[in-house]
């Protein structure tokens, strides 16, 4: 049997996680598809519908949000009628680092359909590259066996202060389904943490996250098919089951740790419950997103793209 992690401590620090309230404000599939095309350069609302596909209502629903949240700029570039395009906000920058971590996650395990560049090259260095997760402390690559983590609930952060104040309630289809490629979910998001935590257990994870066991199971056997867990019996009582992560669900945590510091830092200007510690500089375990081949920083304004067929734009 595995050694329990604390469940009350646990849930109270996953419900104030600045990863939960990140996905919320922009973890939804369509959000998602639109900041990629905002990092590519589709800027205007029939090219970014053309691109990403999104239904119009839909569309218009997510850009008013993003809009609403600082992370994009509409600026007029046709009067009569009024036509805008939707330009990245400093804060929408900050969300570089999480779009680089998942255009690595769909490339090596994802199934998305839309157009992804098949290559990224640092202007810098003028190679293509690999976004390499790195401690902004002491610049070395990082990957989630590096990391401690330290469990420090925020009771600022709690969901009802949260939506009040922070993030704008989206309405429409889709706001939980689907957040990178077609198989993963912000709920699917949040249960790879509770299993990062130590939570392995059904009952363990059922009482973190608090969703009601049949649901549960649902979600579980879903993540299960699409390999982004597996499970097996447990070695002292084989009536219970043990889930563990896969090779591809430890790949989505640059996505999930860049995501969660751009909501902490940028988004709402709290620190995490959930705070990572990088155990070989024994310091605050901060992301930042290297060029694999200069090992350079990697600044949104110093990537071209490469694409099989025809740009998106
Ligand atoms: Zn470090
Ligand atoms: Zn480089």
């Amino acid at each position: 049997m595995l050694s329990s992690p604390n469940l009350e401590l646990t849930r109270e620090a996953l419900a104030t996680s600045t990863l939960s309230h990140g996905l919320k404000a922009v973890g939804d599939r369509w959000t998602v598809q639109i900041l990629l095309a905002s990092f590519l350069g589709v800027r205007r609302f029939d090219e970014i519908h053309n691109y990403a596909q999104i239904p119009r209502p839909t569309l218009s629903n997510r850009l008013r949000s993003l809009v609403q949240m600082g992370v994009l700029k509409p600026k007029i570039y046709q009067e009569n009628p009024p036509r805008y395009e939707y330009h990245l906000t400093r804060k929408g920058i900050g969300l570089y680092d999480a779009t680089l971590m998942i255009w690595a996650w769909e490339k090596r395990w994802g199934d998305r359909a839309i157009g992804l560049p098949q290559k990224l090259i640092h202007t810098s260095c003028n190679h293509s590259f690999l976004p390499l997760l790195t401690c902004r402390a002491c610049g070395e690559s990082v990957s989630m066996k590096d990391l401690s983590f330290q469990l420090i609930p925020n009771k600022r952060l709690n969901t009802a202060t949260i939506e009040r104040l922070q993030t704008p309630r989206m309405t429409g289809d889709g706001n939980s389904v689907m957040g990178l490629g077609l198989r993963v979910d912000r709920w699917s998001l949040m249960i790879l943490s509770a299993v990062i935590l130590g939570c392995h257990y059904f009952d363990q994870i059922s009482k973190v996250l608090q969703i009601r066991p049949s649901v549960l199971s649902r979600r579980l056997t879903s993540m299960l098919r699409s390999n982004l867990l597996h499970c097996e019996a447990d070695s002292s009582d084989a009536r219970r089951r043990v889930y563990r992560l896969t090779p591809s669900s430890r790949d989505l945590f640059g996505y999930i740790v860049c995501l969660s510091t751009w909501a902490g830092e940028e988004h709402l200007h709290e620190m995490s419950s959930i705070r990572p510690r990088h155990t070989t500089c024994q310091r605050s375990f901060y992301p930042k997103v290297a060029c694999s081949h200069c090992r350079q920083d990697i600044d949104a304004w110093a990537v071209d793209f490469e694409f099989k067929g025809k740009k998106p734009t």
